[in-house]
């Protein structure tokens, strides 16, 4: 029995078989000569691995219609089309004539070719069929080299596994088979990455930050995670089992308690009144977060519209997704983020060539204004949905007041491109900037004047105060939400909001963290929102608590020097204060 110690990223227990995955096993793919004659041969191997996977592809897009949303179906369709395309065929059999090379070099060569060309396009839509492009290879490669091709698909499962990788992409995320991935594990990772946030929005318990876990265990080896403590047991005795199993019955328990919280306000026991809403990154999880009581979607992160493999969401996938959304939520409000593509969110179509610091680099607003007409795509699309609901826009990533008044300027050109064609679309719809960035919390007061509310991104607000990478787990302790200079941020932002006359809400993952509600509620915060299911939990720490002691120990956390000195506070409040 050996146990590791991670970050505790999303609660709950595991217990089950390991299933390693290497994210990008790609074989060395060998090269030999073939004779003329040879050429029949050869060609007939590539027709009979077309025909498996074009199966495999039939059984996905078919499955994908039933289990998935369309864009996802389409995604497989697309690949099918690609496989049985004409045009294709003769490229491979005219290559495997000419080159005199074994089909399974010719398929990657040719491929390779296609791949090149389409990403030197300036076309975006060209750049990202790329993507499809390596999985069908990959795909037929794998069939024609089966022993030397052993990458897994996270989507295709066919067993219950506790998923263990150096680090996942959030598209791999979003694929995987939820029902069969019980828990995760991974080396790289921090409690506000990516890979976190959409564990805990799916309920999957899980560990990251492990260092070597990937290279620690093997595939089939039994382990239990502990999501909520940070633990993953190798080879588990009975004792930890029984332990494990004690510890999941607590955690059902709990939820099942919650849950009787959700009709309730969240309010202080001196009636201070605040918000509690819901993080979502797909519009599936809309339904869900109304379970836990949400007043409403704080953040809606559009950027996972495109970040399913290969595909760019156009203007009418993103209004039905936006629509089903702002419909699923009826009259409560519904916070749309512009696009926060880049950083540690790439796809192809928005991949700026060798960034040396992408976390710095072009990503998110900047990305948008960057490419207008993409970004109007996107606004034409929240507008026109915006007549299904209460809609709020947000841009993400602002740095200064020139950024906002572009973004602003170019909803107004959505706009009046709407009514031009005659479309039906909100009017008067709520603007928003996140104060993710120092320079933006130290401009507050400006961005103040031509925003309708702020919402603070502390996951990326404390990446920045502190210059620590949000995904990098060396370092991740110095991401500290309890910095005195996140405090002064938080405080700045806060109090400009209120002096301007507008709502200062925190969408970061510290609105979901309990042991910050209290210094929230005592810096004035108005608005949290969070992963729906931290919602009861917070819920019950505000009702259960006077801002007038809140706002005493945000007084003495504002006046503390080091981290160590602000935490021993909120400590010594925790311990006086906690909810019976
Ligand atoms: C944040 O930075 O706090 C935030 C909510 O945005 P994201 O986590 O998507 O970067
Ligand atoms: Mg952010």
């Amino acid at each position: 029995m050996k146990t590791f110690t991670g970050i505790p990223a999303s609660p709950g227990v595991a217990v089950g078989r390991v299933l390693v995955y290497a994210e990008d096993e790609i074989p060395e793919i060998p090269r030999y000569s073939i004779t003329k004659a040879e050429v029949s041969s050869e060609w007939e191997r590539l027709q009979k691995a077309l025909a498996v996977a074009v199966s495999e592809l039939t059984v996905l897009y078919e499955q994908a219609g039933r289990e998935m949303n369309r864009e996802q179906a389409d995604i497989f369709q697309a690949h099918l089309l690609m496989l049985e395309d004409v045009d294709f065929h003769d490229q491979l059999k005219e290559r495997l004539k000419k080159s005199l090379q074994n089909i399974d070099w010719v398929v990657w060569d040719t491929c390779g070719e296609m791949r090149r060309k389409l990403m030197e396009s300036p076309d975006p839509i060209f750049r990202e069929r790329a993507v499809d492009i390596t999985d069908v290879s990959r795909r037929v490669i794998s069939r024609l080299l089966p022993a030397a091709y052993s990458r897994s698909s996270l989507a295709e499962l066919n067993e219950d596994v506790i998923l263990v990788a150096h680090d996942l992409m959030p598209s791999d995320t979003l694929t995987m088979d939820k029902s069969r991935v019980k828990g995760i594990a991974l080396d790289e990772g921090s409690g506000t990455c990516h890979t976190a946030i959409l564990a805990r929005a799916f309920n999957i318990p899980a560990v990251l930050g492990l260092s070597l876990i990937s290279r620690e265990v093997k595939n089939g080896e039994m382990i239990a995670l502990n999501g909520s403590t940070g633990t993953v047991t190798v080879d588990p005795d009975r004792q930890t089992l029984d332990l494990q199993e004690n510890q999941k019955k607590i955690h059902s328990k709990q939820i099942d308690e919650l849950s009787v919280l959700r009709e309730l306000p969240a309010e202080t026991i001196d009636g201070r009144r605040v918000t509690l809403k819901a993080n979502i990154g797909l519009p599936e999880e809309a339904e869900g977060v109304l379970h836990y009581g949400a007043e409403g979607i704080g953040l809606y992160r559009s950027e996972f519209l495109f970040i399913a493999p290969g595909r760019h969401a156009g203007e009418e996938t993103q209004f039905l997704a936006y629509s089903k959304v702002l419909k699923t939520m009826g009259k409560l409000p519904v916070t749309i983020r512009t696009v926060d593509l880049g950083g540690d969110k790439v796809i192809p179509a928005f991949q700026a060539a060798n960034e040396k610091n992408p976390l710095l680099g072009w990503r998110a607003i900047r990305l948008s204004l960057a490419n207008p007409e993409l970004f109007k795509v996107q606004l034409r699309a929240i507008l026109c949905a915006g007549v299904s609901g209460n809609v709020r826009i947000m841009f993400p990533m602002i740095s200064g007041i020139e950024e906002v008044e572009q973004a602003r300027a170019l909803l107004d050109e959505a706009r009046a491109e709407c009514k031009k064609k005659g479309q039906p679309c909100a009017e008067d719809i709520e603007t928003g900037v996140m104060i993710e960035i120092p320079s933006a919390a130290m401009t507050a007061d400006i961005l103040a004047e031509k925003s309708d509310f702020f919402s603070i991104g502390t996951n990326d607000l404390i990446q920045y105060s502190v210059a620590v990478d949000r995904g990098n787990e060396k370092v991740g302790y110095l991401g500290e939400s309890h910095h005195p200079a996140v405090l002064r941020f938080l405080k700045r932002t806060i109090d400009a909001a209120h002096e301007k006359g507008i709502k200062a809400a925190m969408c970061g993952e510290l609105a979901g963290d309990t042991s910050a509600t209290a210094l929230l509620l005592g810096l004035g915060l108005d608005e949290f929102s969070m992963t729906a299911s931290s919602i009861p939990r917070i819920k019950k720490i505000i009702r259960s608590t006077s801002l007038k002691s809140c706002q005493k120990l945000a007084a003495e956390c504002l006046n503390g020097r080091s981290i160590a000195e602000i935490r021993a506070s909120v400590q010594r409040w925790m311990a006086d204060n906690a909810p019976s």
